[in-house]
């Protein structure tokens, strides 16, 4: 195993995915390209779906929240598996319809939907729209009303938590582009607005405090606190919730420094809270539901690149430039995420050597990692990064006019292209030429 069960090396010395050479996957596929092991995020899917029917009760329903990883084939995977999903623009929608997602099992977001995007998903018969403020409430009442509809919302509420992560990624907080906060009264305000709109039936509320979270203890707080409010509301109004959703957040190990989680003993703990507080503050148990986007994909992941040069500064640091860098991987450029690579070709080999792995955009931020160790390189070997199944292909551009790499599907011992490689053509495809 190399830091994840579908990880190893084989008696040539090469890394595996998922029991498949990775330096014949590169050869065949080329490279840049994005190895996904579909077999992982099938298991992930149910791990949550078992872990939260068997903890919360036959109706709790995962979601995957799409954004992670976009593209019509994981679509198919995760609707087969049973979950529902998260969608966060009409272009994520799209893709899912486009996979014959079931429209009821889907629950869309975002701090500012369009009128067209909310037309969209009316349209498409989106079964749950978790509303983020004033005008989209108003909006999509007159909206509903106008095609003779009552829309299904959550209301998305910031509990107040900081959950001791990258604050980039924190979204709980009551200073938050997203959401409406208990502490100021936003909440419960909206919520008295909700129950008044005739094209709207409130179902209950939603609340996702962060990313990247390994503690499970914001988890409990924003559970507890979320309880708390249904009570106040229940209160205040006599609107019981019959929907709860935690949002997602739970870690993945990138490196050998993240500790792995249970995710299935996160949830068990989770929802001791929710019982727990249902009795404690005298409201209904409500169906639960999460919103797991990075645990359910970012392992099965690993992006194989081939190396160019090794540049060696003497009392500097050693330059391992790749094909790729952050038009498919941004994420080292954005928050400095921390990645484990290694050479394919000599996976079992001790990693004697320190690289900083650059890209080869016009842009010296264009790095996945510095000073990080590695088999020593050359060129024509295979560097892979892993843990890469999460924003990445979902934050890729073209920037430099570079095509975005292929997708390539690894399931029962075979490879297959779930999304082509971007050619030339198709960076020119939306050009206008004047005549
Ligand atoms: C991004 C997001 C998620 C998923 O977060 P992960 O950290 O990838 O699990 C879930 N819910 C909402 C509303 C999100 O914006």
């Amino acid at each position: 195993m190399i830091l994840h069960a579908h990880l190893d090396k084989n008696k040539e010395g090469h890394l595996t995915i998922g029991g498949m050479d990775a330096v014949e996957l590169a050869r065949e596929f080329g490279t840049p390209a994005y190895i996904i092991d579909e077999d992982v995020i099938r298991q992930n899917c149910r791990t949550y779906l078992t872990a939260a029917r068997k903890h919360f009760g036959a109706d709790a329903l995962p979601l995957y929240a799409s954004k992670a990883l976009s593209f019509t084939g994981v679509y198919k995977i995760v609707a087969e598996e049973g979950l529902g999903i998260d969608c966060v623009s009409g272009g994520e929608l799209y893709t899912a319809q486009n996979a014959g997602f079931p429209a009821e099992r889907i629950y869309f977001h975002g701090n500012n939907k369009t009128d067209a995007d909310l037309c969209q998903a009316l349209d498409m018969g989106v079964g749950t729209i978790v509303v983020d403020g004033d005008e989209e409430l108003e909006s999509l009442d007159a909206l509903a009303r106008a095609r003779g509809k009552v829309q299904k919302i959550l209301l998305r509420i910031t509990p107040g938590i900081d959950p001791h992560t990258h604050r980039a990624i924190v979204t709980g907080n009551v200073d938050s582009k997203f959401g409406n906060a208990i502490a100021t009264g936003q909440a419960l305000a909206i919520t008295q607005k909700a129950l008044a709109c005739k094209g709207i039936r409130l179902a209950g509320f939603h609340c996702h405090i962060g990313s990247q979270i390994f503690e499970i203890d914001p988890f409990r707080d924003a559970a507890g606190i979320m309880l708390r409010f249904i009570a106040d509301v229940k209160g205040a109004t006599g609107f019981e919730a019959k929907e709860l959703n935690l949002g997602g957040g739970l870690g993945v190990r990138y490196t050998e420094d993240d500790r792995g989680i249970d995710y299935a003993d996160a949830i068990r703990q989770i929802a001791e809270i929710v019982q727990n507080g249902a009795a404690q503050y005298g409201v209904a148990m409500p169906r639960v539901i999460l919103e797991p986007g990075r645990s359910l994909v970012a392992a099965a992941g690993v992006t194989l690149y081939t190396v160019g040069s090794v540049k060696e500064i003497p009392g500097f640091r050693n330059y391992v430039s790749i094909d790729g860098g952050m038009p498919d991987n941004p994420r080292y450029a954005l928050y400095q995420s921390q990645y484990t690579v290694l050479i394919a070709d000599r996976a079992g080999a001790p990693k004697d050597y320190r690289a900083t792995v650059a890209g080869r955009c016009c842009e010296s931020g264009d790095l996945i990692g510095e000073n990080m160790p590695i088999q020593k390189p050359q060129r024509g070997d295979i560097l892979a990064v892993l843990c890469t199944g999460a924003y990445n292909y979902s934050m890729a551009s073209n920037y430099n006019r570079i095509p975005r790499p292929p997708i390539v599907m690894v399931h029962e011992g075979k490879a297959r292209v779930a999304v082509r490689r971007e050619t030339y053509a198709d960076l020119v495809r939306c050009d206008l030429i004047e005549k």
